[in-house]
């Protein structure tokens, strides 16, 4: 499995480039095409020789998908972009996951020119098994960061261990905010209990802010997980 990561935008937020392999013409999948990162998946996609055959958002908050409909327009054909339910409408009004200064600031940069939804889209509910670019991506629902925030795993997908996408769910010795518009702390918590019986400790996370780590590393380490595990 071919990944390839890069910070964009002002918040930082992880955009990854996955394809089972790094081919010329292999198909891939685009996860979090956030603000600012339509110029490095166009660089990535054309470095490798990929084309780009779905956009994967682990939620709808703005630093995650603000270049989704860019991204899967590139090279013409539309690659359908994949949001859960939940969080769809932050594709269109994505103040409304803000709390209110930051909201009013973002509608203030935006004008009165609402963001296009993505087309084609196709709503996830959870519980679905995407194959795409030649990958089986399972879909988690993880809500508390947001309500339709998902993590996206590909099992045995490096070394023999999976590969999660945990967009703000869980980050290395952080989870997710729960303060923002449609936020849980309980929630959460309940998602990483799911998360931690589903997946291995040797697991790959990619969270959607910093450094990649594993589950094992988290489960020991990061305090959040420490509470799950005793309880
Ligand atoms: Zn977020
Ligand atoms: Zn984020």
């Amino acid at each position: 499995m071919f990944i390839t990561a890069f910070p964009a935008g002002p918040l930082a937020a992880n955009c990854y480039v996955v394809a089972a392999a790094a081919e010329s013409g292999a198909p891939c999948v685009v996860v979090d095409p956030g603000q600012d990162a339509a110029e490095g998946v166009a660089a990535a996609v054309a470095r490798h020789g990929l084309s780009i055959e779905a956009v994967l958002l682990t939620h709808g908050h703005f630093d995650h998908v603000w270049s989704a409909a860019a991204v899967a327009g590139h090279g013409g054909a539309g690659a359908p972009t994949h949001i859960h339910g939940a969080d769809r409408v932050l594709l269109t009004d994505p103040a409304k996951g803000l709390d209110p200064v930051l909201g009013g600031q973002l509608s203030a940069l935006l004008g009165d020119t609402a963001p296009a939804e993505p087309h084609p889209l196709v709503e996830l509910a959870g519980g679905e098994r995407l194959a795409l670019a030649g990958l089986e991506f399972s879909v988690e629902h993880v809500p508390g960061h947001t309500p339709g925030s998902v993590a996206f795993g590909v099992a045995d997908a490096q070394d023999g261990a999976g590969v999660l996408f945990t967009g703000d769910l869980l980050f290395a010795g952080s989870i997710g905010r729960t303060d923002l518009p449609g936020g849980d702390h309980a929630q959460i918590l309940a998602s990483l209990e799911r998360v931690c019986a589903a997946w291995g400790e040797d697991t790959h996370v990619l969270p959607g802010h910093g450094p990649r780590t594993t589950l094992g590393r988290e489960r020991a380490t990061n305090p959040f997980l420490r509470d799950i595990a005793g309880r």
